[in-house]
């Protein structure tokens, strides 16, 4: 299977009740051009309205962000860990990621990344218990990277804040630019294994 029969797949979706509420799923988008993978937790509103991830004022942050650092958001590939929006943009239940989870798998083997940058608690919570590790805090691991194999892809975790977080908290933007320079530049941080 490739990408585009993945992505119809998705959207085709009825495998959890988040479809009955959805206006679009959201599978990704973007390129391994750089060989990073940016996921998040869920589609909200702008995403469910234009089928399309990170394009609300969160993700015009992370766009922003990644442009600072002369990254374009074309050549990374963004998706999130659910594809489709929760109402009220509750946190998706464990229920509905663990239905969801296979997409994103099927993502990482077509892909290929080489490093994951996982945005918040649940991205992060979500991708390091694939490579055997539990996390009930987002700050016990951000600004970290874990190596490991998911789906068969030797690859490395990184994980920050989500931008949803950094606009609710304006003090965490200088970490959370932080961090993406450093898990996109070439100073990465010393492997967590
Ligand atoms: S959230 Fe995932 S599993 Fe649930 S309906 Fe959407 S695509 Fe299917």
């Amino acid at each position: 299977m490739d990408l585009e029969d993945l992505n119809e797949k998705i959207k085709r979706c009825t495998r959890c009740p988040l479809h009955l509420y959805r206006k679009n799923a959201v599978p990704g988008e973007g390129s391994l051009k750089l060989g990073i993978m940016i996921v998040g937790e869920a589609p909200g509103a702008s995403e469910d309205e234009e089928g399309r991830p990170f394009v609300g004022v969160a993700g015009q942050l992370l766009t922003k962000t990644l442009a600072k650092l002369g990254i374009s958001r074309d050549d990374v590939y963004i998706t999130n860990v659910v594809k489709c929006r929760p109402p009220g943009n509750r946190t998706p239940t464990r229920e509905e990621i663990e239905a969801c989870l296979p997409y994103l798998l099927q993502q990482i083997v077509i892909l290929k990344p080489k490093r994951i940058v996982a945005l918040g608690l649940i991205s992060g919570k979500t991708l390091l218990k694939l490579v055997g590790r539990e996390v009930d805090k987002i700050g016990n691991v951000r600004g970290k990277c874990f190596r490991g194999q998911v789906a068969g892809v030797n690859l490395e975790i990184c994980l920050t804040y989500h931008p949803a977080a950094v606009l609710r908290n304006p003090h965490l933007r200088e970490v959370f630019e932080n961090d993406l320079a450093t898990f996109f530049g070439g100073g990465l941080p010393p492997l967590n294994k």
